[in-house]
C-alpha cells in the first residue's frame, strides 16, 4: 500500500518493535553499538566569551531507543543541553556525537516538543501535524505528489493519541491537552530517531499530564525512538524514563545517573507502589542536595 522506504508499515500500529527492542537488549553486540546513539564527551558551554560556564564538563551516553529524563533546578542548563544535542548550538569545548557522527549543525533526525504546543493558529490540526513534512527532506520533495499517503500517516498518528475526529479543527478549538497531543504528533510525524521534549507537559493540569504520560509511553513502546525528556516533575521522570539524570545548579553538570528499575508498561497504579514512591523520594533528596549546595 505504501512505499516501504518512507512509510514503515509497523509504525504505530503493531508491537513488532517491542521484539526489536528485546532482541537488541539480548544481543550483546547490538547493545554495544546502541549504547552510544547520543554521546557527550567533556562538553562545556558558555554563551559568550568571558561569560561564566552555563554547562560544566558533561559526559553522557544514551543508547538507541533509550528513554532518558533530565531533571534539575531552573537555569541549570537543561534546555542548553537539548540545543547542543540537536545541533542548534555548538559546544564551547568537547564533542557531541549522534549516530556515530559529530554534530556540526541542526540534525534532521530530531523531533522536538516544548511546554507551549506552538501550533499555528491558521492551520487545522492535520495541517499542523503535516508541517515538518513541508520542511524536512526527503518528505518535502514528495509531499505534493504523495499528499494522500502523508495525510493517512498523520491521521493514524492522531488517532493513536485519541484525536480521531479532530483533524479539521483549529488549535483554538482544542483543549490544552489536545493541543499538546497534536504537538507530540507533529514532533513524530517524520519518524525521528531522536525525540527531545523540553518540559512538554508543564502547562497541563495533573490529570491531563498523566494521560499524556501514557500516550507518550505508548508511542515510544510501539516504535522505540530515543527520547531526551527535560522535566521539573520527578514523578514524570520516574514514570517515563529508563535512566534519570539529575543536574546541579549553574554551571550545570550531571550529578547523578539513576537507572529506573520499574517494569514496563507503567500505569497509574504503579505510581502508588513502594518502588515508585521510593524512587521519587530518592530523586527528591538529590534535588534537595543540589538546591542546598
Ligand atoms: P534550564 O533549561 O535548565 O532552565 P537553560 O539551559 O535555559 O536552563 O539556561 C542555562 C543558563 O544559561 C541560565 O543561566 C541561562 O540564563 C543561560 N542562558 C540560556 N540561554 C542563553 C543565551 N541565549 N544567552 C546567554 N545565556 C543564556
Ligand atoms: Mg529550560
Amino acid at each position: 500500500m505504501h512505499s516501504g522506504a518512507v512509510f514503515r508499515p509497523g509504525f504505530l500500529l503493531t508491537t513488532s518493535d517491542f521484539t526489536k527492542k528485546n532482541d537488541q537488549d539480548q544481543a550483546g553486540g547490538l547493545t554495544a553499538v546502541s549504547k552510544s546513539f547520543v554521546e557527550l564527551n567533556n562538553v562545556r558551554l558558555r554563551y559568550s566569551e568571558g561569560d561564566d560556564l552555563a554547562l560544566e564538563t558533561t559526559n553522557m551516553k544514551i543508547g538507541k531507543g533509550e528513554f532518558i529524563a533530565v531533571v534539575g533546578p531552573s537555569g541549570c542548563g537543561k534546555s542548553s543541553l537539548l540545543k547542543l544535542v540537536s545541533g542548534l548550538m555548538p559546544p564551547s569545548e568537547g564533542t557531541v556525537i549522534v549516530d556515530n557522527k559529530e554534530v556540526a549543525g541542526p540534525l534532521k533526525i530530531v523531533g522536538m516538543a516544548f511546554q507551549n504546543p506552538t501550533l499555528l493558529p491558521w492551520r487545522t490540526t492535520l495541517d499542523n501535524v503535516l508541517l515538518p513534512m513541508e520542511i524536512v527532506k526527503p518528505h518535502r520533495n514528495r509531499l505534493r505528489k504523495h499528499r494522500a499517503e502523508y495525510e493517512e500517516r498523520a491521521r493514524k498518528l492522531l488517532a493513536s493519541v485519541g484525536l480521531e475526529g479532530h483533524e479539521d479543527k483549529y488549535p483554538w478549538e482544542l483543549s490544552g491537552g489536545m493541543q499538546q497531543r497534536a504537538s507530540l504528533c507533529r514532533s513524530l510525524i517524520h519518524e525521528p530517531d531522536l525525540l527531545m521534549l523540553d518540559e512538554p507537559f508543564g502547562a497541563l493540569d495533573a490529570f491531563t499530564r498523566e494521560e499524556l504520560w501514557d500516550i507518550l509511553q505508548n508511542l515510544w513502546m510501539v516504535r522505540p525512538f530515543t527520547v531526551i525528556l527535560v522535566t521539573h516533575d520527578l514523578r514524570e521522570a520516574a514514570y517515563l524514563a529508563d535512566t534519570i539524570y539529575v543536574m546541579s545548579k549553574r554551571p550545570g553538570k550531571i550529578l547523578v545517573e539513576r537507572e529506573n528499575p520499574l517494569p514496563r508498561p507503567r500505569d497509574q497504579e504503579a505510581t502508588f507502589t513502594q518502588p515508585f514512591t521510593d524512587l521519587v523520594h530518592e530523586l527528591r533528596s538529590h534535588i534537595r542536595d543540589v538546591r542546598e549546595s
